[in-house]
């Protein structure tokens, strides 16, 4: 079974009444709410010790869930380390909304991973641009959500190695909102739904995609390779 751990800053929640209506048990809560009948779900936050990302924990994770917003500067560089290297030995990693400007998200990315943004309550459309991909299976051809943030390009983020969404809002914007990547061994999915003060993960689409998304990050039973130096497979060096 794939073991997943679900990571939230948890800081909106504790001090925003509109948020803690929408989300009464976190939005790591409600992410585990539906993650949890198909995989191995363990929490994480952002005050626990260690961010709840110690060595144990993240070398049983198969895919890591990440969001964040207001507090991304208090994560631990050490702890932000070792989630990078752990990426590159083949955790997936899936990147949520408010979580393109995390620092593991940038570290990753290598870029500033700016964008535009816009909290009006309107909605937003995001269309399937990728209809072969196994992240969009079971979605259709869009996700139309009430109400989401706006999020515009440009993306400041590298081209990805599959684009897999793109969302339309009422002001004219465009954004590339699914996007993925490979880092060493490891597997990147970039998501944008999820502003904290709208339902969206509770949109059954949304939750299909983070769904598939893991099945698609999670490491698969290939090898980690090994590096460095390599004694001759074959000839007289090998005696
Ligand atoms: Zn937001």
């Amino acid at each position: 079974m794939i073991q997943v751990t679900i990571w939230n800053e948890f800081r909106h929640e504790k001090t925003n009444p509109v948020v803690q209506e929408v989300y009464p048990q976190g939005l790591h809560g409600q992410l585990a709410s539906f993650i949890g009948e198909q995989f191995s779900v363990k929490t994480a936050t952002l005050d626990e010790p260690e961010h709840g990302l110690t060595e144990d924990v993240l070398s049983e994770t198969d895919v890591l869930i990440w969001w964040g917003h207001k507090a991304h500067d208090e994560v631990s560089d050490e702890i932000v380390a070792r989630v990078h290297q752990r990426v590159l030995e083949g955790m997936g990693l899936i990147v949520l909304h408010s979580g393109h400007f995390s620092k593991i998200f940038k570290k990753l990315m290598g870029t500033s991973c700016d964008l535009k943004w816009r909290e009006d309550g309107q909605h937003c459309r995001i269309w399937n641009v990728n209809p072969s991909h196994p992240i969009v299976e079971g979605v259709g051809e869009y996700i139309e959500l009430e109400q989401e943030e706006m999020y515009g390009e440009h993306f400041d983020i590298p081209a990805p190695d599959e684009l897999i969404f793109v969302s339309w809002f009422p002001g004219g914007e465009v954004f590339r909102s699914g996007c993925t990547y490979r880092r060493g061994n490891g597997k990147i999915f970039y998501f944008q739904p999820g502003h904290e003060t709208y339902p969206s993960y509770y949109d059954k689409k949304v939750q299909r995609v983070i769904e598939n998304g893991i099945r698609w990050c999670a490491p698969t039973e290939n090898n980690y390779p090994t590096y460095g130096h390599y004694e001759a497979r074959e000839g007289a060096n090998n005696e």
